[in-house]
């Protein structure tokens, strides 16, 4: 059989740049790969227990291209990203005497990359990082950008740093054993970036449906390369999210931090959320006068077509809006939205009153 050729995507930041490769069913690709980027002798790869078999097929490729292994396997789920769990991996990289030649090979979705970045980002002042993504959701946001971190008890996220890997392997074949609620959710931030930055994605998503939902190779890689040309754009931009670029990929998110927080972390996931908060910022650039109602619609249309929520649960109004006072994302105290002003154009809004929130957030 003849294989398609890999794509290729340069995330241009001078001596941080790297390449983001789409593949699909090409295990062995890895090892050279990563032999190329980094000359050490020693790799350690993280992983959880549901993508054990992906990571011990990269350690295979890995070994051939010369590395001696290491595996560490962590239970799964957001609790990983944690102190303890960062600490059970500095002993590992001590035991092994990692230095700053030992390569951090993170297989697995957002959780392991996260966790993995934040070790590689301060094991040793910085290891070198290079991000197997096997989620949708990681695939086409979490693993390009260098956005690293763990969680505290106080807020999702807050410890954390920038720390760019050295190069993102993505085989498109990963995806064949995530569940299909995970792939759902991962469409959320697909259906995201066609909305902020991508008409013609939009419209894709919109033509392709069934093909997306049944996974078809040359679909999912499409959408895969085109989202990561999108994110690699906006973080060569803005890599430390200082201009206010990169913060319009958060459309949706202010609200979805809202409802996975007080619905519970975990009864919804994160796609899910983003997908309802997507309907609400753009009732609140509908009630503005930025869109017309059709474009709600459109949106609406695609993420229940993707099995998407777009309504909310019913919870308590005053504890949404409360969540999102604090949320961190926010300047100044003041609560930051993105909204749309078209298909492929959204800006960031400051000034949205709690009564215009109040309105979109009844259902
Ligand atoms: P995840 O890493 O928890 O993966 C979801 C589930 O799928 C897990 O149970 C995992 O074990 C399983 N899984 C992964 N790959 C699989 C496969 N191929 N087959 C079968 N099961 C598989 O969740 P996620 O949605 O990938 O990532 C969410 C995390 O990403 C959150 O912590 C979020 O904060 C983070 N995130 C980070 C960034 C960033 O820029 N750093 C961006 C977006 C999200």
């Amino acid at each position: 059989m003849i294989k398609d050729p890999a794509t290729t995507i340069r995330v241009n930041l001078g001596d941080r740049g790297y390449d983001i490769v789409i593949t699909s069913q090409d295990p062995a690709g890895l090892g050279p790969f990563a032999r190329q980027r980094c000359r050490g002798t020693n790799a350690i790869v993280v992983t959880d227990q549901n993508v054990e078999q992906l990571a011990k097929g990269a350690m295979a490729s890995l070994q051939a291209a010369g590395f001696q292994t290491t595996l560490a396997i962590l239970p799964p789920g957001e609790a990983q990203k944690s102190l303890s769990a960062a600490s059970e991996l500095y002993d590992r990289l001590a035991e092994i005497q990692a230095d700053r030649r030992t390569l951090l090979v993170a297989v697995g979705g957002g959780v392991m990359g996260d966790l993995a970045g934040f070790v590689a980002a301060t094991f040793a002042r910085g290891l070198p990082l290079l991000m197997v993504p096997t989620t949708l959701l990681a695939m086409v946001d979490s693993s390009v950008g260098g956005k690293v971190g763990i969680n505290h008890p106080k807020a999702k996220n807050l410890i954390g740093s920038f720390h760019q890997p050295i190069g993102v392997w993505i085989d498109i074949g990963a995806l064949q054993t995530l569940p299909d609620r995970e792939f759902r959710s991962g469409l959320a931030e697909v259906v995201k970036y066609g909305v902020i930055l991508d008409s013609e994605l939009f419209a894709y998503l919109e033509a392709n449906v069934s093909a997306i939902l049944g996974r078809q190779p040359e679909t999912v890689r499409h959408i895969v390369a085109r989202c990561c040309r999108l994110k690699g754009d906006v973080v060569e931009q803005d890599e430390r999210e200082e201009t206010g670029l990169r913060a319009l990929l958060n459309y949706g998110h202010t609200f979805a931090h809202a409802f996975e927080t007080v619905g519970g972390y975990g009864h919804w996931l994160h796609g899910e959320a983003v997908a309802a908060g997507m309907i609400c910022a753009s009732r609140l650039a509908e009630r503005r006068g930025l869109i017309p109602p059709d474009l709600t619609q459109r949106q609406e249309n695609l993420l229940s077509l993707l099995g998407l929520p777009t309504v909310r649960e019913p919870w308590p109004i005053d504890d949404l809006i409360g969540v999102m006072r604090h949320d961190k994302k926010n300047l100044a105290g003041k609560i930051r939205f993105v909204l749309p002003q078209r298909l492929g154009k959204v800006c960031l809004f400051d000034d949205v009153t709690e009564g215009e929130l109040r309105t979109v957030l009844q259902i």
